[in-house]
């Protein structure tokens, strides 16, 4: 097929797309702002369902765009239609023009320092669910003053389901990623105390429920259902928090040496400027709204604009492959027909 296609964003879903597009025979341009291709799985360590390592994740990526012609460290900050191309403008002052777009802008994590009563960036040690990635990943699960953590809580539901916090949705993964930090911080750290503290355990996912019944069975994690009420710190710079155990209806209240905030994904900021300068519409979780739920979750308000990935909704990677590979299918018809 002929045609030029930009796609905004070198995450999973970016990555994905941009190679089987090139495989269709389209002159692809793929622009992602980080000077690194790979979006967030760059920074994952090893992988729910199955535990793998995110580097074969993105080795399999890097793989994909070979073909592509790539674009780092630069951002998309806005598009205009004229006639049936589209001129899109990168930070750098340039603009390329194409004939179709697709976004795959990806999400933000929600940013913990909005529910100041957990204390993120007011106590060191209490970290968000992606810095304990990243302490995996270097192999460094430690406190600040580098003791080993003997007793570590992990709380769901960070602004996420939360009216508050604007966001009544579900981020639908941090469930299983706790399920699986918490097996991990037990195999690293050996007999170190875990706790989840969750709303609902929600694991609806191929392997989920099987990986929720190890973390009980094998590694004795500990699953209380209520929600953190306050968190502070005692005379030995030990956390303290306050709970309601729902299932004993009791409060609760518990040291621990780290706790670890499972913060929600949100639209990104980047994605929401796209939508304001292309007139795109978004829905009331703020993520970009699909043309239909059922028939056209890759399709735009705008002909000629597609999506991929998690700039429409929170998903985890194999469907975001799978949504990359379907917003490919409807590209491929569009610039069929509009020729
Ligand atoms: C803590 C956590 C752990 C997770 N662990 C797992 C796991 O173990 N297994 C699993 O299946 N899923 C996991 N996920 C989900 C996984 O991260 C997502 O499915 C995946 O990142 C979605 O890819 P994406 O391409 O949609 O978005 P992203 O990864 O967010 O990539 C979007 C890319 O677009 C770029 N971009 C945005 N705007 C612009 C712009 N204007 N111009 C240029 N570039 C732009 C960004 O820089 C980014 O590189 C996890 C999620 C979280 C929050
Ligand atoms: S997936 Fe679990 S932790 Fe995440 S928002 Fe939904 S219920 Fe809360």
């Amino acid at each position: 097929m002929t045609g030029s296609v930009i796609v905004v964003g070198g995450g999973t879903a970016g990555m994905e797309a941009a190679g089987q597009l090139a495989d269709e025979g389209f002159s692809v341009t793929l622009i992602e702002k980080e000077q690194e291709l790979g979006g967030h799985v760059r920074e994952w360590h090893h992988l729910f369902p199955d535990r793998r390592r995110s580097s074969e994740v993105m080795s399999y990526l890097k793989k994909r765009v070979e073909k592509v012609k790539v674009i780092t460290g630069t951002k998309v900050e806005s598009f205009h239609k004229k006639g049936r191309e589209f001129i899109v403008s990168t930070g750098n002052g340039n603009s390329i023009h194409c004939d179709a777009m697709l976004l795959t802008t990806g999400f933000d994590l929600f940013r913990s320092e909005r529910k100041e009563e957990y204390g993120y960036g007011i106590y060191e040690n209490v970290i968000t669910s992606a810095d304990l990635e990243m302490m995996f990943n270097k192999k460094n699960v430690r406190l600040k003053n580098g003791e080993k953590p003997e007793r570590i809580g992990l709380l769901h539901c960070v602004g996420s389901r939360d009216e508050k916090a604007g966001n009544l949705y579900c981020s639908k993964l941090c469930c299983v990623t706790a399920v699986k930090q918490a097996i991990e911080l037990r195999e690293t750290l050996g007999d170190s105390k875990v706790f989840c503290f969750y709303m609902d355990m929600r694991m609806g996912g191929a392997l989920y429920e099987e990986l929720y019944r190890e973390a009980q069975e094998k590694y004795g994690i500990g699953f209380i259902r209520g929600k953190i009420s306050e968190v502070s710190t005692n005379i030995n710079n030990r956390l303290v928090i306050k709970a309601e155990d729902t299932l004993a209806g009791r409060p609760l209240k518990m040291e621990l040496d780290m706790l670890v905030l499972m913060a929600g994904m949100e639209m990104s900021q980047a994605g929401a400027r796209l939508a304001e300068s292309g007139n795109l519409l978004t829905g009331e979780n703020r993520f970009f709204a699909p043309a239909d739920h059922h028939f056209g979750s890759n399709k735009s308000n705008v002909k000629g604009i597609f999506y991929a990935g998690t700039c429409t909704a929170p998903m985890n990677i194999t469907e975001t492959i799978s949504h990359a590979r379907s917003a490919v299918a409807d590209i491929v018809s569009y610039m069929k027909n509009s020729k």
